[in-house]
């Protein structure tokens, strides 16, 4: 990397503000989560040191060995595919879950938190492309998860995540953030929840999704450098 890490987080909340400027928003209404999976805590430490205190993991495993070894008083996010078994693990690690993406998740983590006294916040993640190897609730099944989730007892939904299929063109995702903040407007009224969260863009596209009402967005290369490619898994998906 040629640019220090305290270089890359000025310039990117500098690139947060513009968009906050050319959206006429507040820049304290847009939060940033440094995505640091797959870089060692040293690299945490020195994006705390330029001011970061969110952070984003996508696996809990990792975040569990990551954790104890980084700063105290960060607030972790998981942005990754959470398993029900790993629930209970992941409250306790977490102070917000991006990517709650089916009704018995969402049960899993109300008991985990319930059964703990752990406290998390959480989104639903929404495939609003319809692409078949992304993770995320079709848009037709967030309502009825959004309506069940307000008899739970220690969860409620903060808000709503996506992530669009990668496009190297950011104006090709404006449309799925768009999307996403409309079918928002509908579930607010049919549902009578907030839903004020929209956890939306990443390292190539934060720039338009904070201009289409992004409140988190999950930057991770742009940060910390390119990560080492994923080895191709193994059994899964084929
Ligand atoms: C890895 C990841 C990010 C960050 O991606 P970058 O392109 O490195 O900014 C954001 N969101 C999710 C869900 C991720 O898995």
């Amino acid at each position: 990397m040629t640019e220090s890490i305290q270089e890359r987080v000025a310039q990117v909340q500098a690139a947060m503000a513009e968009a906050c400027a050319r959206a006429g928003r507040d820049v304290q209404d847009v939060g940033l989560v440094a995505v640091s999976k797959t870089f060692p805590p040293e690299y945490v430490a020195e994006a705390v040191a330029a001011g970061l205190t969110v952070f984003g993991e996508s696996k809990v495993q990792e975040a569990a060995q990551k954790i104890p070894l980084c700063p105290a008083r960060i607030a972790w996010h998981m942005v990754g595919h959470l398993q029900t078994n790993k629930v209970r693990h992941a409250v306790h690690l977490f102070r917000m879950i991006h990517s709650v993406d089916s009704w018995k998740l969402l049960e899993a983590i109300d008991r985990a938190c319930d059964e703990s006294g752990a406290r998390v916040q959480v989104c639903i993640e929404v495939n609003v492309s319809g692409e078949r190897s992304k993770f995320g609730l079709p848009p037709a099944d967030v309502p009825a998860v959004l309506e069940k989730s307000t008899g739970l007892m220690r969860v409620s939904v903060a808000g709503l995540m996506t992530v669009p299929p990668f496009d190297p063109d950011p104006e090709k995702t404006r449309p799925f953030f768009a999307t996403l903040r409309e079918l928002r407007e509908g579930w607010r009224v049919q549902t009578g929840l907030a839903l004020d969260g929209l956890s939306m863009g990443m390292s190539h596209d934060f720039r338009v999704a904070i201009e289409e009402g992004a409140t988190w967005v999950r930057v991770g290369s742009s940060l910390f450098g390119e990560r080492p490619k994923r080895q191709p898994p193994v059994g899964l998906d084929d």
